[in-house]
């Protein structure tokens, strides 16, 4: 899984290769260099949701959230998610970008009738405010995504 990954982090000041935890950047750490405390710049992803963590994550998020629900065998969900990635780094401290495993997490995906993936769902205030079914194109998710 992702979430458990170590990356390596080069220093921007003074070089040096830090290996940073991604699941503590997910938990919104900002990881400093270990050499000169310097803050390095993470490169943000879609953070990963399951059925434990969405009411947290998303019901009770401050942001709007763009869920991508998805699931390892969908091969359109596959073409989607480089786009869902580019979107959680463009989108950085204005809309929350999440996904679910919607075979690891059927509850959630039960919960709001998930019936076929890919499907991005648009929480507003842990409300369903925007749905698409579907790949999209990263202009046509940007557009639904303006009036937040
Ligand atoms: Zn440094």
């Amino acid at each position: 899984m992702a979430s458990s990954e170590v990356i390596e982090v080069k220093c921007p000041s003074c070089k040096a290769i830090n290996r940073v935890s991604r699941i503590k950047v997910d938990s919104g750490l900002k990881p400093k260099c270990g050499k000169c405390k310097e803050l390095l710049p993470m490169a943000k992803e879609a953070l990963v949701v399951t059925d434990a963590t969405f009411e947290q994550e998303v019901e009770k998020s401050s942001l709007p959230v763009l869920l991508d629900c998805w699931a390892p065998w969908c091969g359109p969900c596959r073409m989607l998610a480089p786009t869902i990635e580019e979107l959680a780094e463009e989108m950085d401290g204005t809309i929350k970008v999440a996904k679910l495993n919607v075979d690891d997490n059927p509850k959630t995906a039960s919960k709001f009738g998930i019936m076929s993936i890919p499907t991005l769902l648009v929480f507003k205030g842990g409300e369903i405010v925007d749905r698409m079914v579907g790949v999209q194109p990263k202009a046509s998710i940007k557009e639904h995504l303006k009036d937040l």
